[in-house]
């Protein structure tokens, strides 16, 4: 097993690249930080309700929790499986933890997308609760509006989507993430794509990349 991280600011569409690639790929598996998360908070669990209150601020959740959570995502994967890493690592100290679990990192694609566009996008941003399928009122829109075109599931607006809480979350990213950028570049990991160019054509650059 292998990984390829995506790194980019909430919004920059690297969910929407990830599961389209792992639709149409099989041996590529998808795993979302914030979707684990959200799973957690859903269930009730222990680490969700935890994690919760900060999610709903736009900041991030303690990284123990989250990375117990990716360990073990990484420790069930077996067999010839590339995993595309959805939002994790999220800092500095996240990078440093996965290096422990020795797993081994393909490459980190960044999809660069301006904070306009970002605040632009999200607001637009509408997610099935069911199966995770991410639309666009605009630039990806469902069949029918309102709903899952996988599972006819209605379509929510996430919580932290809120105007105010995109801001603060696009402020975490750039103080905690984005060193991320600098420090994968002295790896020669990075990659640097375009993720202003259409689901469809940052989807076939994204493949190019990895
Ligand atoms: P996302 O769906 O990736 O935008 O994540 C939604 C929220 O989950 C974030 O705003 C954080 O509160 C939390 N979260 C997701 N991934 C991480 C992470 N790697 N470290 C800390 N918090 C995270």
């Amino acid at each position: 097993m292998n990984i390829v991280i995506l790194l980019g600011a909430p919004g920059s569409g690297k969910g929407t690249v990830a599961a389209k690639l792992a639709a149409e790929n099989a041996n590529l598996k998808h795993v979302s930080s914030g979707d684990l998360l959200r799973g957690a908070v859903a269930k009730g669990t222990e680490a969700g309700q935890a994690a919760k209150g900060y999610m709903e601020a736009g900041k991030l959740v303690p990284d123990e929790l989250i990375a117990t959570m990716i360990k073990d995502v990484i420790a069930e994967s077996t067999g010839d499986v590339t995993m595309l890493l959805d939002g994790f690592p999220r800092n500095v100290a996240q990078a440093e933890i996965l290096e422990k679990t020795g797993a081994e990192i393909r490459s980190v694609v960044l999809l660069d997308v301006p904070d306009a566009i970002i605040q632009d996008r999200i607001a637009g941003r509408r997610t099935c609760p069911k199966c995770k399928a991410g639309y666009h009122v605009k630039a990806l829109p469902p069949k029918v509006e309102g709903k899952c075109d996988h599972c006819g599931t209605d379509l929510v607006i996430r919580k932290d989507d809120n105007p105010e809480t995109v801001k603060d979350r696009l402020v975490v990213y750039h103080q905690q993430t984005e060193p991320l950028i600098a420090y994968y570049k002295a790896k020669g990991l990075l990659r640097v794509i375009d993720g202003d160019q259409g689901p469809e054509k940052n989807a076939a650059a994204f493949k190019a990349a990895m």
